[in-house]
């Protein structure tokens, strides 16, 4: 397991390494938001640990590139803050970060929260540790990877959620879907919003899987009730 450690004061990010590296985990520190954009843009991190307060790039703008970006697998974000407004900053914008602990706090507080956010991950790796194959596609969810085979395979450029929907459309190749039950899938029980947002992503993927994505394949429109995926058998 990688993390990404983001910090100015050299004293913190030396004890933060030091805590982490006790309990195996292998780090690498930025000082600043531009050296940790581009630490990344290197190198794959499960977790990044991020001050809010940095030269050059805020924490706030850095989680954000960072989100922008997609990866196969997007790494946890973990926030850290001073007391006080910063954490209303953190809190009330929707910043991409997936949890915050606030200065000061000690070594093993901060692996707890570490470990909890890897947890989130290996439940849902645990649960999935399989790989699907069909005629035109390999779709392996414990390296987030999906295979489109043509005459050379190549590697799907998909989003996190574009994964997820091929992910979930393969698993059960034929079902019909409701728009309802991909929510549920894919958001979860608390998605707020409009539905027709699972229009989108499938317009999206259709993009990146279908040779022709205005007559399409693979990812079929059920008409009146939602979508189903097709594709023959290995
Ligand atoms: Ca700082």
């Amino acid at each position: 397991m990688k993390i990404l450690i983001v910090e100015d004061e050299h004293e913190i990010a030396q004890l933060i390494q030091q805590a982490l590296e006790r309990e195996n985990f292998i780090t690498a520190i930025a000082k600043d938001g531009l050296q940790a954009l581009s630490i990344f843009e290197q190198d794959s991190f499960d977790v990044i640990i991020l001050d809010l307060m940095l030269p050059k790039l805020d924490g706030l703008e850095v989680c954000t590139r960072i989100r922008q970006q997609s990866r196969l697998k997007d790494p946890y974000i973990l926030m850290l803050t001073a007391k006080g407004e910063e954490i209303d900053r953190v809190i009330g914008l929707s910043t991409g970060a997936d949890d915050y602990l606030v200065k000061p706090f000690s070594p093993r507080e901060l692996v707890a929260r570490v470990r909890a956010l890897l947890r989130r991950s290996l439940r849902h790796e645990v649960q999935n540790s399989q790989i699907y194959q069909t005629k035109h596609f390999i779709v392996d969810l414990d390296q987030h990877q999906a295979t489109f085979k043509d005459n050379d395979s190549k590697l799907l450029d998909l989003t996190t959620l574009e994964f997820n929907l091929l992910a979930t459309f393969i698993g059960q190749p034929g079902r019909v879907w409701t728009r309802t039950q991909l929510i549920d899938k894919l958001w979860g029980k608390d998605f707020f919003g409009d539905e027709r947002v699972v229009d989108t992503h499938i317009r999206r993927l259709r993009k990146k899987i279908e040779p022709d994505s205005n007559n399409p394949m693979f990812v079929k429109t059920v008409v009146g009730v939602g979508y189903k995926f097709e594709d023959q058998k290995e």
